[in-house]
């Protein structure tokens, strides 16, 4: 089933669902640590799942003579893989993310067909970010620059258009796109204005629906979700919550995802003497900001797990 028509029939009944983010397991480790989540969070009956994609990154190993030798890997692969398994054992919707980094416009196209082959509907369709010790986003030589790109490029195979065909007449995929929004701005975007007209772009280019980059002021949604309506953004704005849980976060979010913290929020965490204390501090706050929204009548609340499914359960527990 195709994600919009989850959100479609949440936002009919009133509901809000509950929906969540995986990261594939580091590589060497088992697929069961996926699993193990997934079991502790099915009670709350997830829309949908989310499996984050990981571009190559840069190790540096050390070598004789404190040489350093430069290695690009991938530390988590298997995300479409990860989603066709979940797919068949739990019977629950799988959005696979898609990036353009370090991906040729073939490479793109290969993973859309066997995400298709697998029978999986949903994509979201993403840039990503540049590899560690770059400050810009270089794309591919093959590749994309903007997310927009690539969902040009799935729209164009959910007619038949492939970029590379070895036959005359090529099966129409059947994917539904959503993309990242960002309510405090992108970094890299000049202001916000202009980035909601890029978002505008990546609509008008097929994506149907759009989650956002966690927040911990739920004012900063809702200031979000008004200016996009004002520049003509129509489709459903789905809130992604990251509950916070350490004191290293303080400074750790606000440079990794350029988010704003409340003061508020800073002094609770400031006042706790273990991570723990930070955690149950955490949670507080996503039940809050869960209940805000839930009341505000969002049809599904989004959140990234961390691989810190005890948390989620005990926001899900007081939240659906
Ligand atoms: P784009 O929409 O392409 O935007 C990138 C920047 O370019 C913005 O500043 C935008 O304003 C600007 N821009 C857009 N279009 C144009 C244009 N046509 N001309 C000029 N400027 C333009 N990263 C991963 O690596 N893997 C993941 O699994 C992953 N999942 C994510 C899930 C969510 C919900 C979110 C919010 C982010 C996720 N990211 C992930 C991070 C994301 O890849 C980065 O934030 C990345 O820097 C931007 O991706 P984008 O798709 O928003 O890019």
């Amino acid at each position: 089933m195709k994600v919009i028509d989850i959100i479609r029939q949440a936002e009919a009944a009133g509901e809000t669902r509950f929906a969540f983010e995986l990261l594939p397991p580091l590589k060497g480790e088992n697929i069961n640590s996926i699993f193990d989540t997934i079991d502790a969070l099915v009670p709350f009956d997830p829309a949908y799942i989310n499996i984050t994609y990981h571009r190559e990154d840069v190790k540096y190993v050390e070598r004789e003579g404190g040489l350093l030798e430069r290695r690009v890997v991938r530390k988590r692969p298997g995300t479409v893989a990860i989603s066709a398994a979940i797919m068949a054992r739990y019977g629950i919707e799988t959005v696979p993310h898609l990036v353009c980094g370090g991906s040729s416009k073939f490479d793109l196209e290969d993973m859309l067909i066997e995400m298709e082959f697998l029978g999986i509907e949903n994509v979201l369709a993403l840039r990503g970010d540049c590899l560690k010790g770059e400050n810009l986003f270089r794309p591919h030589p093959e590749g994309y620059a903007y997310a927009v790109d690539l969902i040009r490029h799935i729209g164009a195979m959910n007619r038949g258009e492939y970029v590379d065909c070895e036959i005359d007449n090529c099966m129409p995929t059947h994917f539904c796109v959503g993309v990242a929004g960002y309510p405090e701005k992108h970094a890299q975007a000049p202001n916000r204005a202009t980035d909601i007209a890029y978002l505008k772009q990546k609509i008008e280019a097929g994506a149907e629906y759009v989650v956002t980059q966690m927040f911990f002021d739920n004012a900063k949604y809702f200031e979000y979700v008004a200016d996009c309506r004002a520049a003509g953004i129509t489709v459903p704005i789905i809130p992604g919550l990251k509950p916070f849980s350490t004191k290293r976060q303080l400074s750790l979010l606000p440079q990794t995802f350029h988010v704003d913290l409340p003061q508020a929020l800073v002094e609770a965490v400031e006042a706790c003497r273990t991570n723990e204390e930070v955690r149950q501090v955490g949670i507080r706050w996503a039940v809050q900001q869960a209940k805000e929204l839930r009341e505000a009548k969002v049809p599904v609340l989004h959140f990234y797990t961390m691989g810190r499914s005890d948390t989620i359960v005990q926001i899900a527990q007081e939240v659906f």
